[in-house]
Formats: C-alpha cells, structure tokens, sequence
C-alpha cells in the first residue's frame, strides 16, 4: 500500500519546509508556496456539529435502529439489504438529513481557503454536505462517497426532485421513482456500490497539490485512503486527527497536528494571522447560539477525553505492576530464564503485534473499474499533473473496498482513546 509506519527521523531535514511544523507551514503558506491546496476530510471534521454514530450506543438513533432488527448495523447502508428493506435508511435518513446540522470552524477554514483563491481541491468523504453549506464552492467539492444532495430511482435511475425527497425524508417515508415506482435513494455510495465517476476522474488531482492538509479521516477505506500516497514527495502534507494515520509521518514534509481537528485548524488560523476572520465568518454562518453549543462541546469532549485516559492510565499501571510482580515471582522461585525484556518492551512488542493485525475494513463494496479512458487536467495548473501511478492505478482499479458505514462514524473519545496507539501517546503525556 506504500504506507510506512515509520515515522521520518530528527536527523531528515524538510526539503520544502523549514522544519516540520505548523508555523513553518503557516510561513509557507504566507510566503506564497502553496497555491494549490489539497483538502482531505473526513467524519472527525464533522464532529464538533453533533452528527450522530448510528453504531453508537448512547444515542437514540442506535435504539431506533436496533428495534428494526437489523441483521448488523452496515446493514443500513448495503445495497442488497436496502432493496428488501429500505425503511431502517429512512430512519437514519430522517436523522442525519442536511438542513438539521452546522458546519464547524474546520468546514469555514476551508471556505475560507478557497475565498483566499489557495483551494486547490477538496475530497470529501462525508455525506453531510456541510463544506458546501460552509461556503466551499461545489465545483471544487469531490464527494468520494456521495452526498444527500441528489437523489435517483436505484431502478431506472431517474432522478427524483428534491423538493419531495425533503417531504418524504422528513416525514420518514420511502420515496417511490414516479417512472418505474421504483426505490429511490440519494446519491451516497452504499455497499454493494461503485464509487461516484467523479472521485476516479479526478483522483490524480492529487499529484498537483503543492500542500494538502488532512482533516479528520482515520484514512482506513479505500480507495480514498490511497490520496496521500499520490502526493508529490517533497510536498508537505499536514494531519490534523486525533492520532497518527496513513503512514503520515513518514515523509520529510509531513506536519502531525494530533488532537482534536478543530483545535488544530484554530492553531493553524492562528499563525496564519486570519483567527479572527476565521471565526467571525463562522460566528455569522452558524449563529451564536451554535457557535457557543460546539464550543461547550468540545469542552465537554475535552474533559471525557482527559478522563478516559486517566482511567486507562491507571488501567496500564495496574496491569504492570501485576506483571512486575508475576515477574517478581518468578525470579523469587529460582527461575534463571532470562527474556531480556522489560515490561515496557513487551508492551511495545504487543503493540506493534495489535498494529499489524488490525482488521481490514470490513463490508468490502463492489470494486470500482479500472479507468483507462484519458482524463482532462485540472483547471488552474500549468504543468499538466503527473500520469496515474502503478500505485495509485491499483487502489482505483478498487483492489480496496470501500466502507461506508464509516461515513457516518462521528467518533467517540471513548472509541478513540481505546486505540492503543493514541494512549500510548497521551500516556507519555499524561506521565511527563
Ligand atoms: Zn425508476
């Protein structure tokens, strides 16, 4: 996949950047090094705007769907489910459709970026449509796994208005293709599905960027997860997310911005010197009421968060000393064995172990065609972008699978902080 866990060493000095740091990216931008921004996003930019986790257990959502016996919660979103049985879609539906939800300050920086004409593209992975009612123009929008936005006949294709898609939607019925009485269902790629035409014409967009910045993805679903890998070396590539992902990192260019993703684009604002331009266009975007609802929010994610890793601070501690004195035992009893490892060390080692064996994602879609028809450069480069890799060719031709379950994963701190990479990080933190 050419993703390489490790990350670059001190001694790798950037070759576009002065160091590997947001201000250096600020200054980059700044001095006028990058006019063609890439924007990666994903659920994590969502969160802040409160879109529920279907699989999430806390919310109403779950319960609702759970009465409607689902054989698994993906169920929702398969293909071949929802032909027998589209009424759980229309519960969820009813909950995640666009108009209910604000965009975050993540979504207006980006706007943002393209009202400063430095918006290159942007690759979306959300369904919520919230860039585009954050202002980011829709010709520079690539929804790779669909939006709410349109809506067709999943039978005769034709597409259905939107004025009663909305009826329909809001009042929880299934619409009906007014051709073929057909299901109708928006256009967000569901299992079973081919990724939109759009996401496999432009993908080589990527080898344009001069900068990307990646927002909020934990970059597990392919092909989407493959963009990074398309980036010109040399080209700094910035990961605001709650924990290290995509073998980001391992580039001399690459900028790790790891916590919450809006934390890390106000920083960005910050040293860009456009914080209170940023926020301002939010405030009148979202209204105060909003505006001070996700702010509370991210409070109250902060404090679970610093919770949660106390508790399994304390967790990782107990477990030591048991084993320090399992250890401690074994030595008491004469036993000369000698393993050479610390506790630490076989941590480490089953760390890695749980990192390598992560399980693909699951729920494989339909792959996605190989495209060998010429595709037209983007708009605004001089230089015509590189030609498709051997690599990039491979993840497109949908050797990965999608998921699209994970459109709708709003993660949880709890879920986050269960990830042994991520702790282990905070766990440093939380110990210096
Ligand atoms: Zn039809």
């Amino acid at each position: 996949m050419g993703q390489d866990n490790s990350v670059v060493s001190d001694d790798t000095a950037p070759v576009t950047l002065r160091e590997r740091s947001l201000d250096a990216v600020a200054d980059h931008i700044q001095a006028g090094g990058a006019k063609n921004v890439l924007v990666m996003t994903g659920a994590g930019i969502s969160t802040a705007a409160g879109i529920p986790d279907f699989r999430s257990k806390d919310t109403g959502l779950y319960a609702n769907l759970a009465r409607l016996n689902l054989p698994y919660a993906e169920a929702v979103f398969d293909i071949g489910y929802f032909r027998d049985h589209p009424e759980p879609f229309y519960i969820l539906a009813q909950e995640l459709y666009p108009g209910k939800f604000y965009p975050t300050i993540s979504h207006v920086f980006i706007a943002l970026l393209a009202a400063k004409g430095l918006l290159f593209h942007l690759f979306t992975q959300n369904i919520d449509t919230l860039e585009r009612r954050a202002g980011v123009p829709g010709d520079k929008i690539v929804e790779a796994h669909g939006s709410f936005a349109t809506q067709r006949c999943i039978d005769c294709k034709t597409p259905y208005p939107d004025d009663k898609m909305h009826e329909h939607v809001l009042a929880g019925n299934v619409p009906r293709c007014e051709e073929c009485n057909g299901l109708v269902k928006p256009d967000i790629v569901f299992f079973g599905e081919a990724l939109p035409d759009e996401f496999r014409e432009k993908a080589h967009y990527a080898a344009a960027a001069d900068l990307v910045l990646i927002m909020g993805t934990s970059l597990s679903v392919h092909p989407f997860a493959g963009l990074p890998g398309m980036i010109r070396e040399g080209v700094p590539r910035v990961l605001f997310n709650m924990e290290r992902v995509g073998g980001l990192g391992a580039r001399s260019d690459d900028v790790l911005e790891l916590g919450d993703c809006d934390a890390g684009i106000r920083k960005l604002a910050d040293k860009l010197g456009w914080r209170d331009e940023l926020e301002s266009k939010w405030r009148e975007l979202v209204g105060e009421e909003e505006a001070e609802r996700q702010l509370k929010g991210a409070k109250v994610r902060e404090v679970a968060l610093e919770d949660e890793v106390d508790k399994l601070a304390d967790e990782v501690e107990d477990a030591l000393k048991i084993r320090d004195g399992a250890d401690q035992a074994d030595s008491d009893a004469g036993n000369a064995a000698q393993t050479g490892q610390t506790p630490e060390v076989k941590d480490a080692a089953r760390e890695d172990t749980t990192r390598d064996s992560e399980p693909e994602p699951v729920n494989p879609i339909e792959s996605i065609p190989g495209n060998s028809a010429p595709v037209p450069p983007p708009p605004g480069i001089k230089e015509p972008p590189a030609s498709p890799t051997d690599e990039s060719d491979r993840q497109l031709a949908g050797e990965d699978t999608t998921q699209t379950g994970n459109l709708h994963k709003v993660v949880s701190n709890t879920s986050e902080a269960a990830d042994d990479t991520w702790v282990s990080g905070l766990l440093a933190r939380k110990n210096s």
